[in-house]
């Protein structure tokens, strides 16, 4: 999406090897109007799969997400994350290690926000190693719900989310895919290819 690859070229910052800060326009500030494009653009992707309910994880996923949910006109739920794992009978959970944080977090959902009716379509900032993604996909599971598909806004292809991703045959949609991160700069796949 050139919009956004754009928009990463101007406000992107590189840190370190592998992490890209976007607190400009999705992680802290947000630009709504990039979000409701890239709502938009999840629609045409998706188009034709029966989506019923579209599901994130606290609180980078929550803006694209809901963006997402009005293109489709199906709510969306969040996952909570909480520091201790407790047990409870009216919630579906899973533990994700975040790679930015480098901690384990648990992750929840009430069991009245989805069942075994819904055909879920995930939403979130970043793919990087898959851990957040994977852990969204056990709630699914938990939740007896149908997997239809799965919408990144950044995605690190050198990182291994998308191929466990594409190993289970999952349709995963990406909005901008990075191939590299070369002296502070952020390369695009695309624009290697071109190479
Ligand atoms: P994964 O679970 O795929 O390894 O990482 C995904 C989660 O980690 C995302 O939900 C996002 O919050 C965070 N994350 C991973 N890589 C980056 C990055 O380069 N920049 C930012 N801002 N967050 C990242």
């Amino acid at each position: 999406m050139r919009l956004l690859e754009e928009r990463i070229k101007k406000d992107g910052q590189v840190l370190g090897e592998d992490v890209l800060k976007v607190d400009n326009f999705l992680n802290h500030q947000v630009d709504p109007e990039l979000m409701a494009a890239m709502g938009e653009e999840f629609k045409r992707l998706f188009e034709g799969a029966p989506i019923t309910k579209i599901l994130t994880v606290e609180s980078s996923g929550i803006a694209p997400a809901v963006f997402a949910g009005l293109a489709f006109h199906v709510p969306v739920v969040f996952a909570r994350k909480h520091k201790s794992l407790t047990l409870q009978d009216n919630m579906y959970s899973a533990t994700v290690y975040s790679y930015t944080k480098k901690v384990n977090n648990h992750i929840s959902i009430s069991k009245k926000f989805l069942n075994e009716n819904d055909r879920v379509l995930v939403i979130d900032d970043f793919l990087a190693n898959g851990q957040a993604v994977e852990g969204l996909l056990e709630i699914i599971d938990q939740a007896g719900a149908q997997l239809e598909g799965i919408g990144i806004v950044i995605e690190k292809t050198f990182q291994k989310g998308r191929e466990l991703l594409d190993q289970r045959g999952i349709h995963v949609e990406s909005l901008a895919r990075i191939a590299a991160f070369e002296q502070g700069e952020v390369v695009f796949l695309d624009e290697n290819n071109e190479n």
